[in-house]
Parts: structure tokens; C-alpha cells; sequence
């Protein structure tokens, strides 16, 4: 018998391993077949801290799961049953290799190893009940559009529950047999295989021996048949997820948009040619190594997908399948692209015609349909919530960079905001004398720089283009100026001399006209001797802070509510007029999933007496978009539900007094949905959205909704 299924476990073996190599090795040439990207090879090595903490915290302590209780609860049960029974296996090859009654020596009988291996079994049999439960309930033939699985490869999850499923009782099967013949050494430590082993009493020994063998075959054929589909699965992530989350930008893919690269380094446009270089992703050879990876990993767990703002109110953008139909194409073209130019000569029309060797990458027939790629807001919702770190949004905006940049194909609104850049310097295309006006109104003087900041000036307010420009964005100004000027914080303006940062820009695509713009502004804030920028605006604030340093424009910049948050708690601005309101506070995206800035505007409401604040569900990391990211408030939005409607709806679901925030965009875009909802006469009228520190000096100059408590004298 001993020989028997050795011969068979070993042919078995041999086959399976050469079928999963063979994908192994395809995979491999597609990534190898990647553009260069250097710099993610250069930080892990410069990074090893950061290294071990990914491993730590994203791939053992699943963090990113966990935030979704139940299934990352589940999912944490299978992935450690997947390290933990490794040993189950090596005890398996022992006693294919050696007999049923050889053991590994010392380990094979410490009870505590068989309690560890049947807990952590039950807990991955636990973990699959409640996948089961979870893809029922969250079906796509039952909820429709509402289901994160739709447009996943449903089958394919389905036969890998089955699989592991399959590796749960064979264990079980082969050890309780091991037990009925005695071969089970840790006794009753492994308590389930020890009470799955009385089922068995009362068999003969040599029946006993037949069925030990084929238990032992059936766990290991599960093991080797699973292994091959796992290569040709969704599920590769198993291997591919530890690494993808070592190459993953640092600390995430959020915040700044990565520059455009041409051979490895940081692209020159005065060099450039268009010919030579590659202007952003074209077609699917473009995309880096670390792009097909991102692909390769992709579980289909349509986290993004549920937390999308384009998805969930009806537009063709789903973060998930951008991803699987880039992997589905690349898999599809892969022979063409990995093939030596004689080899690719020698394919036939219809072998060119299977691998969409002339598939368009965007194109209304192409991979990615052009409304799928303008949907997007660079919201960030997507990058935050994936387990694995797919980094959709720089997939996105490289293949927006190519329709820009080479093709001209872009939403033709988009393209007045990109004049009124290049010509005005800011995208409303209004004369840059109109950037003073809002300074008329105020009641005292306000530096403005014509060459060197004052000696003793502490901040550089960095007004932006809808700060000094937008009617509703300049009371946020105002009441920021004036909080510095009772703060007694030195501060001065660039006015006329001030230029768009370049984010529409460079979130449309136009890497050319944010490059423009950079230098300009950078020029601008060297020559005024700029080091600390305090800015109103989450975009201006995140494109200062996070990717002025690409092109050499490096300060310490911080966002109103982080510097109001302190002015308060140094006790410089006392807020004292009590506003008893119920408040509501959206995030801004590019303020609080961009840049982590969530604590700060809520303790400023906070400090301000009467106020009741109520979140709506989806807030902070997990907070809505308002529509107007990703150059998006300069499109019309044609498809679905409006974004900014369908926020709006959810903050009235709180019966609010008022809405709060803290960006000049998400000001505009609610504000206009709450006049839609008047109109409609689905919110009060007295409703109205402002900044946080328009409530502050509301509270702080007493002109709070209540008389202002009388200050207690002291003792
Ligand atoms: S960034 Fe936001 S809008 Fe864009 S795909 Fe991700 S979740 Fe959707
Ligand atoms: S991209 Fe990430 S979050 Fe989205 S389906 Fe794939 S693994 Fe899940």
C-alpha cells in the first residue's frame, strides 16, 4: 500500500506542480514585460520599517479587513488557517514520503501544535459558513447594482469556498483515520480529529490502512488541484497580496498623484517627445510591472465598488472592474506583447483578433469605456478601502494623461477650465486684479506681497482660485482672515502674483499645464521667501503639501482647520456666542482620506457652545464624495444621480440646522444640492452649508443663534 501511494502521490504532485509552474512562469514574463518603476524598489529598500509594518499590520493583522467586522473577521480565520495548516501538510508529505506511521520527531506529538491545527480548521469552516451566508445575502441576482460582488467571476469564489471547503474535511478524514489506527500522536490535543477518529472504531486494520491512504491522497490532491486553480484565479492574491502591499506607494496611495516618468525618471517636458516617451498608458504595454501586479492581486471583493461615489449613484465607473478589465485584457494580449517581434510576425489575423492585439485601451468599444474613465472624482474611497492596496486612482489618471495629452479626447467643458488656465491662471478665466476684491470688505489692512514677505510675517495664506474668485468660497476667506488677524497671526497674501496650483490640471490629465503652473507659483513663492502656507482649500492644500515637492517647491503647509484647531487650544480664539444647532460635518475628500485631517474641524465645532453635531453614516475614511474631484466640477454630469444630490440626501437624513465643512468645492456643490432640496421643498429654508470657521467667528464675535452665557466671575 506504502508504495502504491507514493507512486500516485508523487505522479499527482509532479503534474500539478508542472501545470501550476508553467502559469507561473506566464505571469511572470507579463510582469517582467512592465514598464520600469524604480522608485517602488528604491523605497522598500529605503523603507524596511515601513516594510515590516505592511506585513505586520495589513497582511497578518489584516487591518484594512477588520474594518469590515464580520467578513474580516471570516477572512482573518481562512488566511491564518492557510499558514497554520501548512503544517498539517508537512505532516502529510512525512507520511507520504516515509509511511503512515512516521512523524516529524519532537513535533509530532506536543498536544498544544494538534490543539492549535483543528481550532484554526474549525474557525476556517466557521469563516466559510459566514462567506456563504454574506455572498447569498449579498447576491447580485438579489440586490442588483447594490451588490459589491457585482461583475465579479462569481463562479470562481464559489469553487473556491468548495476548495477549501475540501481541504477542511479531507484534514479531518485523514486524521480521524489516524487515529482509529493509532498513527494520531498529539492525542487528545487535536480534540475534533480525535472525536472525527470514533466513527471509525471497530474497522479492521488492513481497511483501516486502505482508507488512511486514500485520506491522505485526497488531502494532498485537494492541496495540488486547488494550487492550480489558484494560479489561474482571483485568488492568486494569496502570493500576490503580501507583495503587492511591499510595492505599494508609502504610506498609500493617496495624496499626492504620482509624476509622469519616461525611462524610470521623473518626466522633463522640455525634453520630452511624444514619440519616444510615453505620455501616460495608451495601451496596456504602458502600464508599469507594479501596475500588473495591482491586477494580478485584485481578490474581487468590490470593497471600492461599495464605497464609489460614481457606482453608487449610477454612473459606468466601478473601481473593481476597471481593474479586471485591464487584467482580462492584459491576460488576452499577453502572448502578443510577451512575444519576440519574429514570433509575433508569424501570428495569424485570428490569433491577433483573440488576443485584442488592436483593442483600444479607452474608446467606446475599448477596455475602458471613456464615461467609465471621466467619472471619476479622485475621491480616494477606492484606495482606502482595498485590503490589497490597489492603487486605482494612478491607473486612472495615467490613462486620462494619454487621452489629454496624445489623443485630445476629453470632455469639451474640461477643455474651457484648461484655456482659462493656461490663459488666466485660473479656471474660471476672471482677471487676476478681481483675486483683491475680497479684501475690500474686511475691516482691517491685509499684506499683500509685490516681492519679499515682511520680516515678521508667520503664514503665507495661499488663497486659491474659488477662495478669492467664488462667492460663497470668499466667506470661508473672510472668516479665516479675520480669525488670523484676532489670533495675531502675521499673515500675508499673494494676491494678483497667486496662480491655480495646477490640481484641475493634473487631475484631468494635463500634466503639461500643472507642470506650468508649478513653476510659475513655485518662482513666485521662493522669490517672497515663503516657508509656511496656510491654505483654505483641500486641493490647493494637498497639491502644495504633497506634490510641490516633485518639482522643487518644498514648505510647511497646513490646512485652516489644523491651524484654527491650535489657535483654540493655545486659547488665541475663544469661541464664546453659543449656536445651538444641530450640525452635520462632510469631509472633504482630499482633507480627510487624502491627508488623514479629520480631528481637527470636529474639534473646532467642538469648542463652539451649543452645538450638536450628528455624523451621517458615511464619514471620515469612509466618508462621500460631493462630485467635485478629479477636475469633475468643471464637467457636466450627465449619468445617474448627481453626486452632490445624493449627499445632500444623506446629510438631511441627520435633520440638520445647518451643514459644515471644510473645502471651497464641497461648499458649492452642497450648497447647490441644498437649494435643489428647497426648490423641491425637501429641506427647511433656513438650512445653509458653511465652513467650520465661519461657525468659529460666528461663536468668537458673538454672533451666535443664542444670547452668550454670562462669564462666571472669579472666586
Ligand atoms: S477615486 Fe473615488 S470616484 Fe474614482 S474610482 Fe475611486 S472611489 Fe470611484
Ligand atoms: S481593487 Fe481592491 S477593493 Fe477592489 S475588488 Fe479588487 S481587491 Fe477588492
Amino acid at each position: 500500500m506504502f508504495w502504491i501511494t507514493l507512486v500516485i502521490g508523487l505522479a499527482g504532485t509532479a503534474v500539478t506542480l508542472a501545470l501550476a509552474g508553467r502559469r507561473v512562469m506566464f505571469l511572470y514574463a507579463i510582469a517582467r514585460s512592465g514598464q520600469p518603476d524604480p522608485e517602488r524598489v528604491l523605497q522598500v529598500k529605503r523603507d524596511k520599517k515601513g516594510d515590516v509594518e505592511g506585513q505586520v499590520t495589513e497582511v497578518l493583522g489584516q487591518r484594512k479587513l477588520l474594518k469590515w467586522s464580520v467578513a474580516g473577521a471570516a477572512h482573518a480565520a481562512v488566511m491564518w488557517a492557510f499558514f497554520l495548516l501548512a503544517t498539517v501538510y508537512l505532516e502529510a508529505a512525512v507520511a507520504l514520503l516515509f509511511g503512515l506511521d512516521k512523524h516529524i520527531p519532537g513535533l509530532q506529538t506536543w498536544a498544544p501544535i494538534g490543539f492549535v491545527q483543528d481550532t484554526i480548521a474549525l474557525a476556517c469552516a466557521l469563516g466559510l459558513a459566514v462567506f456563504t451566508a454574506i455572498r447569498i445575502k449579498n447576491s447580485p441576482k438579489r440586490i442588483g447594482r447594490k451588490s459589491r460582488f457585482k461583475g465579479s467571476h462569481l463562479s470562481g469564489a464559489w469553487i473556491t469556498l468548495f476548495m477549501i471547503f475540501n481541504v477542511i474535511w479531507t484534514m479531518f478524514f485523514f486524521r480521524g483515520l489516524e487515529r482509529a489506527s493509532g498513527n494520531l500522536d498529539y492525542g487528545k490535543g487535536a480534540y475534533f480529529s480525535y472525536a472525527v477518529g470514533h466513527l471509525f472504531d471497530g474497522l479492521s486494520h488492513d481497511t483501516l490502512e486502505v482508507l488512511e491512504s486514500v485520506g491522505l491522497l485526497a488531502h494532498i490532491a485537494v492541496a495540488l488541484i486547488f494550487l492550480v486553480f489558484v494560479v489561474h484565479s482571483k485568488h492568486l492574491h494569496i502570493f500576490l497580496a503580501p507583495l503587492n502591499v511591499m510595492f505599494k506607494r508609502r504610506p498609500d496611495g493617496l495624496g499626492a498623484v504620482q509624476p509622469m516618468m519616461s525611462d524610470g525618471k521623473p518626466l522633463d517636458f522640455e525634453e520630452a517627445d511624444p514619440d519616444e516617451d510615453v505620455f501616460g498608458r495608451g495601451k496596456i504595454e504602458d502600464f508599469t510591472w507594479k501596475g500588473f501586479l495591482d491586477m494580478a492581486t485584485c481578490t474581487e471583493c468590490g470593497r471600492c465598488q461599495s464605497q464609489c461615489p460614481a457606482w453608487n449613484t449610477g454612473k459606468p465607473l466601478s473601481p473593481k472592474m476597471v481593474i479586471l478589465e485591464l487584467r482580462d485584457h492584459a491576460l488576452a494580449k499577453a502572448p502578443y506583447f510577451t512575444a519576440s517581434e519574429e514570433q509575433r510576425e508569424k501570428f495569424t489575423d485570428e490569433q491577433k483578433a483573440a488576443m485584442q492585439v488592436d483593442r483600444a485601451l479607452v474608446a467606446d468599444d475599448g477596455v475602458i469605456h471613456p464615461d467609465v474613465l471621466w467619472s471619476c472624482t479622485n475621491c480616494g474611497a477606492c484606495v482606502e478601502q482595498c485590503p490589497v492596496d490597489i492603487e486605482h486612482i494612478d491607473h486612472i489618471l495615467d490613462m486620462r494623461r494619454f487621452q489629454v495629452m496624445i489623443e485630445s479626447s476629453f470632455p469639451s467643458e474640461a477643455g474651457v477650465m484648461l484655456k482659462n488656465l493656461e490663459n488666466k491662471g485660473n479656471p474660471w478665466g476672471m482677471s487676476e486684479t478681481k483675486r483683491l476684491d475680497w479684501i475690500s470688505e474686511l475691516d482691517f489692512e491685509v499684506e499683500v506681497v509685490d516681492d519679499k514677505l515682511s520680516e515678521d510675517t508667520e503664514y503665507l495664506f495661499w488663497v486659491g482660485c474659488a477662495g478669492a474668485l467664488e462667492d460663497r468660497a470668499k466667506k470661508t476667506t473672510k472668516a479665516v482672515a479675520e480669525l488670523l488677524h484676532i489670533a495675531g497671526v502675521k499673515f500675508a497674501v499673494l494676491g494678483p502674483m497667486e496662480a491655480c496650483t495646477g490640481d484641475p490640471a493634473r487631475r484631468l490629465g494635463m500634466e503639461f499645464v500643472f507642470q506650468m503652473l508649478v513653476q510659475q507659483n513655485v518662482e513666485t513663492l521662493n522669490d517672497a521667501g515663503a516657508k509656511k502656507i496656510v491654505a483654505t482649500c483641500p486641493h490647493c492644500f494637498n497639491t502644495l503639501a504633497n506634490e510641490y515637492p516633485q518639482l522643487g517647491g518644498t514648505y510647511e503647509v497646513v490646512h485652516h482647520t489644523q491651524l484654527l484647531a491650535h489657535l483654540v487650544e493655545e486659547g488665541r480664539l475663544t469661541p464664546v456666542a453659543p449656536i445651538e444647532e444641530n450640525i452635520t460635518y462632510h469631509d472633504p475628500c482630499f482633507l480627510g482620506r487624502h491627508n488623514k485631517v479629520y480631528k481637527q474641524p470636529r474639534d473646532i465645532m467642538a469648542t463652539v457652545p451649543g452645538v450638536k453635531t450628528k455624523e451621517m453614516h458615511r464619514h471620515k475614511d469612509r466618508g462621500f464624495c460631493c462630485g467635485a474631484g478629479g477636475a469633475r466640477m468643471w464637467m457636466e454630469e450627465r449619468i445617474g444621480k448627481r453626486i452632490n444630490t445624493e449627499r445632500v440626501d444623506e446629510a438631511l437624513a441627520t435633520d440638520p440646522d445647518t451643514v459644515s465643512t471644510a473645502c471651497p468645492f464641497c461648499l458649492v456643490m452642497l450648497g447647490d444640492a441644498i437649494n435643489e432640496k428647497k426648490n423641491e421643498g425637501a429641506a427647511k429654508e433656513t438650512l445653509e452649508v458653511v465652513d467650520v470657521s465661519q461657525l468659529l467667528i460666528r461663536s468668537i464675535k458673538g454672533e451666535g443663534t443664542a444670547p452668550a452665557k454670562e462669564p462666571v466671575a472669579a472666586e
